[in-house]
């Protein structure tokens, strides 16, 4: 009978210990389970988080999350770039990140109004910056409020391009008023009676003719540049002797450059450009029109160039006149900018032929330039590219 109950003691310890064993194994297995969809999913949210992060960054617009103490939450890379911030601004103050007011204005707002949309302001700082914003509040499913976000759209391009284009049809209105003002005074003086003496009729007409020429002329030069800033002027890439170009445009002149007794001579060397040879036509005409126009009487126009190292070759129009003060070397190249604008209006000048000329050039990869020292002269520069050496593979 003890033996009995001694075998069933013992079983019962041995199924104890067996139990425990495959306990502990067992939830050994579950915590490792746990730990490993704990993982997991701690992996995925942190892939979702970046993808977010990511999508957000790639955005052209400023994102900014703050919590309901004002608290930047999140921020993008282009909030970043347009407050010009450094660091990491999550948990910052929003005013430490945007000292403006207006901003901080806003964001007011929307907590009283929960959205505002398309508000525009001009950021303070040395260089003009416009931004659109729209803010709106977050909420959870009760309605509770966690924060706000708000979105910045950067304006600064296209107040920039609405500027100059108001600036620009100014300009125009102002060049077409002079001309037609003209024409119109002289029409009804003519009218109202000095058409009945013949000489007086003549001095008017001539004025009137050589008004409407300049209106024309100003309507040609607006419509190419309009063609050639709008990119619609398809060129038409040939090879191109310098050489005789320049030949044809100095034959051209000459009467004009006779009627200063101006020499004209073409040093340029028998170079090939690959170019749109009425295009190139219209620089050189401009430019060494401009050098007879505001060069000296008497003086003398060098066209002349080089092939310079990189398949790229320059072509110069030197003339010996008074030249441009340094502060204008630049600005000759804007349109409707002129150094002396008498004298411009008076030999008959647009103030967009050096507008035209650097377009023209930069359509073919090229840069203009300009040297001058006052009293000695002035110097266009244009490079362009050489013709291209065909291969025979
Ligand atoms: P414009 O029709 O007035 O000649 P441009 O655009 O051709 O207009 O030239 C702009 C201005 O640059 C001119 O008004 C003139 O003041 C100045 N300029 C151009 N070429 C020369 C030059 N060779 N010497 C001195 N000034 C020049």
């Amino acid at each position: 009978m003890w033996l009995l109950t001694a075998i069933a003691i013992v079983a019962a310890i041995g199924i104890h210990f067996w139990w425990r064993a495959r306990f502990q194994r067992e939830q050994a297995a579950w915590r490792a389970e746990l730990s490993r969809r704990d993982a997991h999913e701690q992996a995925a949210v942190a892939e979702t988080s970046a993808r977010q992060d990511a999508l957000f960054d790639s955005m052209i617009e400023g994102v900014l999350v703050l919590d309901e103490k004002d608290q930047i939450r999140f921020a993008n890379q282009t909030f970043a770039e347009i407050f010009a911030t450094t660091g990491i601004l999550r948990g910052k103050a929003l005013l430490d990140a945007v000292r403006s007011h207006e901003v901080a204005a806003i964001v007011e707002r929307t907590r009283t109004e929960s959205r505002v949309i398309d508000h525009e302001l001009k950021l303070p700082g040395e260089q003009d910056r416009w931004l659109r914003i729209n803010s709106a509040a977050i909420t959870d499913a009760r309605r509770r409020k966690l924060g706000i976000i708000l979105v910045f759209h950067d304006l600064t391009r296209l107040k920039r391009l609405e500027r100059t284009r108001e600036e620009f049809v100014a300009n125009v209105s102002h060049e077409l008023r002079t001309p037609l003002s003209l024409i119109k005074g002289y029409t009804e003086t003519l009218l109202d009676g000095a058409r009945n003496n013949p000489e007086v009729a003549e001095r008017f007409l001539q004025i009137i003719e050589r008004n409407t020429q300049r209106l024309d002329l100003l309507i040609q030069d607006l419509l190419t540049i309009s063609a050639l800033e709008s990119g619609r002027t398809k060129l038409d890439l040939q090879p191109v002797n310098l050489h005789s170009l320049v030949e044809k445009v100095v034959n051209f002149l000459q009467t004009k450059a006779d009627s200063k007794n101006v020499k004209l001579v073409n040093e340029l060397p028998e170079l090939m450009a690959n170019a749109d040879a009425n295009r190139l036509d219209q620089v050189l005409a401009n430019l060494v029109d401009n050098a007879i126009k505001y060069g000296r009487a008497e003086g003398c126009v060098t066209i002349g160039g080089k092939i310079l190292t990189d398949s790229r070759l320059e072509i110069f129009v030197r003339d010996d006149g008074p030249g441009i003060p340094s502060e204008s070397l630049d600005r000759v190249f804007e349109r409707f900018y002129r150094v002396d604008k008498a004298r411009s209006r008076d030999q008959g000048g647009t103030g967009l032929g050096l507008a035209i000329v650097k377009h023209i050039v930069q359509a073919h990869g090229g840069e203009v330039r300009c040297e001058s020292e006052l009293g000695k002269g002035a110097t266009f520069f244009f490079t362009l590219p050489c013709e291209p050496t065909p291969s025979f593979d």
